[in-house]
C-alpha cells in the first residue's frame, strides 16, 4: 500500500526511469536479472552505474601497422571462407584491404550465421582486438561486424562498465543507450549562481556525458559532468537529512527539567568523578531536554570514554521530572550488561528499572508491558523488542540508543516515529571522519567525548606473525599466573558465519589442550543462556582465556581483561580492530593488544596494522582508514550505517559536500516546504535518488 502511494506521488515525468529494467527493449528476464544484480531494479539504476574505462574504436590503422593486442577497427573486403571440419578447429574467414590481410577466427559458430554475416565480396567494418598467429594478423570473435553505413555506430569511443559474469558490456551499453534516448528533461534544481560559477552541464547533458566519455579525462571524478552529478547526490543526501530534522523538530517536545536529586544520589555512590568532557556533554544534553523542541543528539565517544554514565544521568533527569526513559542496545548481551550496571548504580534509590529483550516472553513480558503502560516503570533497558507494536509507554520522555553505528537513517526514523515528541540521544563509539559526519548525521546535533577517564593506561600494541604462536602461548601462561585475563578473537573468514565458527572452534580446541578448564568459547550460534553463562564465568575469573568470534566487538565491558589477541588481524578493517582493542585498557592495569597476521600480507593490510600499532586515538584511526580505503572505493558499508554514494566520492568531492550543506541550510530557511520553483525541482532530485522518505516527511510536516 505504501508503495502505491509513493508511485502515485512521483511526478509522471520520472515514470520512465522508475520502470523495472526489463521494460527496456532487448532486456528479457535473464538479462534483466543480471542487470538488476549489477545496478538495481529500476531503469534509473543503470544511470548510476558509471563507466570505468573506454575503448577507442575510432582508430583505423593500416593492417600492417595495427598495434598487436589492442582494439582497432578496419574496413575490409571479405574474400573467402574456410569452414571447420571438426569442433576443435575454428571457422576462418579471410579478408583484406589495400593495407594487408586479416583473418577472422570463430570457434563453435553456426555456418549459416557466418555466411549470412560475411558474404564473400562484401565490404565490412570489423572491430576487435588484433592478434598475430602463425605470422598472420587475426581477430577472433570480432566485437563488431557491420556494414560501411554502420560506421557511426561502430567507429566511436565505447564506454567500458564494470560487469557481472554472464552480462556483456555490449548488451549493457546498449541498454544504457536506450535509457539515455528517453531521458527526461528536468527543471534545473541547482542554485543558479552555483550552476553558473561552476559552468556545469544540465542534469540531462551531464548524465549523457558520463555515459559517453570521449577520453580518459572524462572518466575523472573531477570532470564537470561527474562533479555536477556528485553534487546532485550530495545535495539529495543533505536535503534528506535536513528535511527529516525539520519534521522531527516540528513535533513539539516536552521540556524536561530534573531537580538533580537522583543524580546527586548516584554520584555519591560512584568511585570516580566525571571528566570535563562528560560534564560538558551533560550540560548540552540537559539544555536540549529543557527546551520545548525535541532533542536529536549524537553522543560520539571512543570506546571506554564513559558514555554509559552520561546516558544514565540523562535518563535520571527525565525520571526526576516524572517521565519514563528507555535505553536501547543493539545486542542482548549489551542490554543485559547495561541493565545490571543500572541496578548496581541505583542500589538503594527508589526506582523501578525493567529489562525487555527478545528473551522476555509470555507472562514475564506481559508483566513488563503492564508496568510500562501504567507508569510503574521508570527506566527500561532492552533491545529492538522495546519498540514492538504492543509496547506502550505511559509517558516516554527520552530514548537513548547505544552503539548507533548499527542503525541507519531509516531505523532512526522508525524509532523517532515510535517515540513521538520525546528526546532522542544516540551514542556511538565509531569515530567518524569529519567529512563523513555530515553525510551520516547531518540531521543531528553532535557532542563528542574526546577525553578519556583519568588513570587509563594506554594500550601497548604489537604486531606478530602467527608463526610465533608458541611464544604467544608461553606469554599467556605467564599472564594467567599473574591473574590476567585474555580475549582471543578469531578471524573473519567469510560472510558465512559457519566458517568463522569453525576457525574459533579450531583455536579453542588447540588452546584447551594447553590451558584446559581455563579456556572458554563464545560465538553467535550459542543460545542466549549458553552465552550468558560463559560471560559470567569470564567475569568471575573462572575462565582466563576467552576465545570469541567477533560478537564480542560491541560494547562489552569486562575491566579485568587486559590482553586482547586478534588472530589474522589483517582480515579486519581498521575501525573493527579499534573496537576490538577497546575491550581492554579499561582498568588501572596496563593492557596490551597483540595483532597476529598470517603471511603473505599485502601492503594495505600491513599499513592498517601499522596504524593500529602507532596510535590509540580513534579519530586519528578513522581519518587514516578513510585515506587507506582510497578514493576508488565506495565508502560506507551496510554494517556501519553510513550512506553509500553511487556517483559522489567523499575524498574527491569533499568540497561539494560542504557546499551542499550550506546550500540546503539557506534554501530551507527561505522555502521550508519546497514550494518555490526551485523547491519543486528539488523534489525531482529527491525522487531520482530515491529519497521519497524525505518527501513524505514534507507531507506530514
Ligand atoms: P563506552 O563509552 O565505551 O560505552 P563505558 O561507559 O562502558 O564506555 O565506560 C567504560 C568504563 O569506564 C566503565 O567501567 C565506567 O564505569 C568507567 N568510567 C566512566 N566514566 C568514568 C570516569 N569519569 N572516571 C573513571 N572511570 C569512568
Ligand atoms: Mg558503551
Amino acid at each position: 500500500m505504501q508503495r502505491d502511494e509513493k508511485i502515485g506521488m512521483r511526478p509522471s515525468s520520472l515514470n520512465t526511469l522508475f520502470r523495472p529494467v526489463t521494460a527496456l527493449s532487448g532486456v528479457g528476464p535473464r538479462i534483466g536479472s543480471l542487470i538488476e544484480k549489477l545496478t538495481g531494479p529500476n531503469v534509473v539504476d543503470l544511470l548510476w552505474h558509471l563507466p570505468s574505462g573506454i575503448i577507442d574504436r575510432r582508430r583505423t590503422p593500416k593492417l600492417m601497422e595495427a598495434p598487436i593486442g589492442e582494439v582497432s577497427s578496419f574496413i575490409v573486403r571479405v574474400e573467402s571462407h574456410y569452414p571447420s571440419h571438426n569442433k576443435r578447429q575454428p571457422y576462418k574467414v579471410i579478408c583484406s584491404n589495400d593495407t594487408g590481410r586479416l583473418t577472422l577466427v570463430f570457434f563453435r559458430v553456426r555456418k549459416d550465421y557466418i555466411s549470412a554475416t560475411l558474404p564473400p565480396g562484401s565490404d565490412k567494418i570489423i572491430s576487435g582486438k588484433i592478434e598475430k598467429f602463425d605470422g598472420e594478423l587475426q581477430i577472433s570473435h570480432p566485437d563488431y561486424i557491420g556494414d560501411p553505413e554502420d560506421a557511426d555506430n561502430i567507429l566511436r569511443v565505447e564506454p567500458i562498465y564494470p560487469m557481472t559474469s554472464g552480462l556483456s558490456v555490449k548488451v549493457f551499453g546498449k541498454s544504457v543507450g536506450n535509457v539515455l534516448n528517453t531521458l527526461p528533461i528536468l527543471e534545473e534544481w541547482l542554485d543558479l549562481a552555483l550552476f553558473r560559477t561552476e559552468s556545469w552541464p544540465s542534469w540531462n547533458s551531464a548524465v549523457k556525458a558520463i555515459h559517453n566519455p570521449q577520453s580518459e579525462n572524462d572518466l575523472d571524478t573531477c570532470s564537470p559532468a561527474r562533479r555536477r552529478l556528485a553534487y546532485d547526490e550530495l545535495l539529495a543526501n543533505q536535503l534528506t537529512l535536513a528535511l527529516i530534522r525539520q519534521a522531527a523538530q516540528k513535533q513539539a517536545g516536552h521540556p524536561i527539567v530534573g531537580d538533580g536529586r537522583l543524580r546527586k544520589k548516584i554520584m555519591t555512590g560512584l568511585s570516580f568523578s566525571l571528566t570535563d568532557s562528560q560534564n560538558e556533554a551533560l550540560t548540552e544534553i540537559e539544555s536540549d531536554m529543557a527546551s520545548k523542541y525535541r532533542m536529536l543528539r549524537l553522543l560520539q565517544g571512543d570506546v571506554g570514554s564513559g558514555k554509559t554514565i552520561v546516558s544514565i544521568i540523562a535518563m535520571l533527569n527525565a525520571v526526576e521530572s516524572g517521565f519514563q526513559a528507555v535505553l536501547m542496545a543493539p545486542t542482548e548481551i549489551l542490554a543485559r550488561q547495561h541493565y545490571s550496571t543500572l541496578l548496581k548504580l541505583t542500589k538503594g534509590i527508589e526506582l523501578r528499572i525493567a529489562l525487555l529483550t527478545g528473551r522476555e516472553k509470555g507472562k514475564v513480558r506481559q508483566a513488563v508491558l503492564g508496568d510500562l503502560k501504567s507508569a510503574r516503570t521508570n527506566i527500561i533497558v532492552g533491545t529492538h523488542a522495546l519498540f514492538q507494536e504492543d509496547v506502550i509507554y505511559a509517558d516516554l520522555g527520552i530514548v537513548i540508543i547505544d552503539e548507533q553505528h548499527r542503525f541507519g537513517v531509516h531505523q532512526r526514523l522508525a524509532l523517532t516515529e515510535k517515540g513521538k515528541g520525546c528526546d532522542m540521544l544516540v551514542m556511538t563509539a565509531t569515530p567518524i571522519p569529519r567529512t563523513l559526519m555530515l553525510t551520516a548525521y547531518g540531521d543531528m546535533d553532535i557532542t563528542q567525548l574526546r577525553e578519556k577517564p583519568a588513570g587509563r593506561k594506554a594500550i601497548t600494541t604489537r604486531v606478530v606473525s602467527v608463526d610465533r604462536i608458541a611464544r604467544v602461548v608461553d606469554r599467556i601462561q605467564d599472564n594467567i599466573n599473574k591473574g590476567n585475563q585474555i580475549f582471543w578473537i578469531c578471524p573473519i573468514i567469510e560472510e558465512l558465519q559457519s566458517q568463522d565458527l569453525a576457525a574459533a572452534k579450531y583455536r579453542f580446541d588447540y588452546l584447551k589442550k594447553i590451558f584446559r578448564e581455563h579456556v572458554g568459547l563464545i560465538h553467535g550460534r550459542m543460545t542466549k543462556n549458553e552465552k550468558d553463562s560463559v560471560m559470567s564465568d569470564f567475569n568471575k575469573g573462572k575462565i582466563k582465556v576467552l576465545v570469541a568470534t567477533t560478537i564480542i566487538e560491541v560494547g562489552i565491558d569486562i575491566s579485568n581483561a587486559t590482553i586482547m589477541i586478534i588472530e589474522q588481524a589483517e582480515r579486519f578493517g581498521l575501525s573493527q580492530l579499534h573496537q576490538l582493542r577497546g575491550r581492554v585498557g579499561r582498568s588501572e592495569q596496563p593492557s596490551s593488544c597483540l595483532l597476529m597476521y598470517k603471511k603473505p600480507i599485502n601492503g594495505i593490510a600491513r599499513k592498517r596494522l601499522e596504524v593500529m600499532r602507532s596510535t590509540n586515538d580513534g579519530f586519528v584511526i578513522a581519518e587514516e582508514d578513510l585515506k587507506l580505503r582510497g578514493s576508488g572505493e565506495l565508502l560506507g558499508t551496510r554494517q556501519s550505517g553510513l550512506p553509500v554514494f553511487r556517483v559522489a566520492n567523499i575524498l574527491d568531492h569533499a568540497d561539494l559536500l560542504s557546499t551542499a550543506h550550506k546550500d540546503v541550510d539557506m534554501l530551507l530557511k527561505k522555502d521550508p516546504g519546497l514550494k518555490t520553483k526551485r523547491g519543486l525541482a528539488l523534489r525531482n532530485l529527491l525522487y531520482l535518488f530515491e529519497r521519497e522518505i524525505a518527501i513524505q516527511n514534507l507531507k506530514s510536516g
